[in-house]
């Protein structure tokens, strides 16, 4: 048989049918909408215009001053970051109870550690957030978006203000508990 001529039903098949058959029949090879939204896999930049955090190469950081030179530039996107998402849907995996007489007196000193704890959480995984604080006497109830900054703020009490931190961390559930008590 001369080449070039196509044998029926054994035609070779084009670059998008192989990948096609790579990744599975049921899944587009294209990005799907809304992991795309996300960033994770976005292949350019885009800005989140709330809390000014940058993904490029798909991953998400902070920087204040690049933000400033992304935010008008030529195609640049800007979407909404998981992190913010996440408060917006109120998806929190951390809970934080700190409890002393300490807090009452010391009040302002308790929550500039837990938003300072946030802002060095922040430059490690922008997701990393905290959704509301609670102040009732001598006790304060966070509400974080990650385990990791729940605990994370437990160990800075702990470290900071001594006293004692546990975690109550149960198996097969996306959550933490985190308790930091000091009594006197
Ligand atoms: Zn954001």
């Amino acid at each position: 048989m001369p080449e070039g001529i196509p044998i029926p039903g054994k035609t070779k098949p084009t670059e998008r049918e192989v990948k096609r058959a790579q990744v599975g029949k049921s899944q587009d090879w294209r990005f799907p909408e809304k992991r795309f939204e996300t960033g994770k896999d976005h292949p350019g930049i885009i800005i989140c215009p709330r809390c000014h955090a940058i993904s490029e190469k798909k991953r998400w950081f902070v920087d204040e001053k690049r933000y400033e030179e992304l935010k008008n530039a030529p195609g640049v996107e800007q979407v909404v970051c998981p992190g913010c998402r996440r408060i917006e849907a109120q998806v929190y995996e951390g809970e934080v109870s700190l409890k002393s007489p300490l807090l009452i007196d010391r009040k302002d000193e308790a929550l500039s550690l837990i938003h300072h704890t946030e802002q060095e959480a922040r430059l490690e995984n922008p997701i990393a957030r905290i959704a509301s604080i609670d102040v009732e006497g001598d006790e304060i109830h966070v509400l974080t978006t990650t385990k990791w900054l729940a605990q994370r703020i437990g160990k800075e009490f702990a470290k900071a203000l001594g006293g004692t931190v546990s975690f109550d961390n149960p198996p097969n559930e996306k959550f933490t508990r985190v308790h930091w008590v000091r009594e006197d």
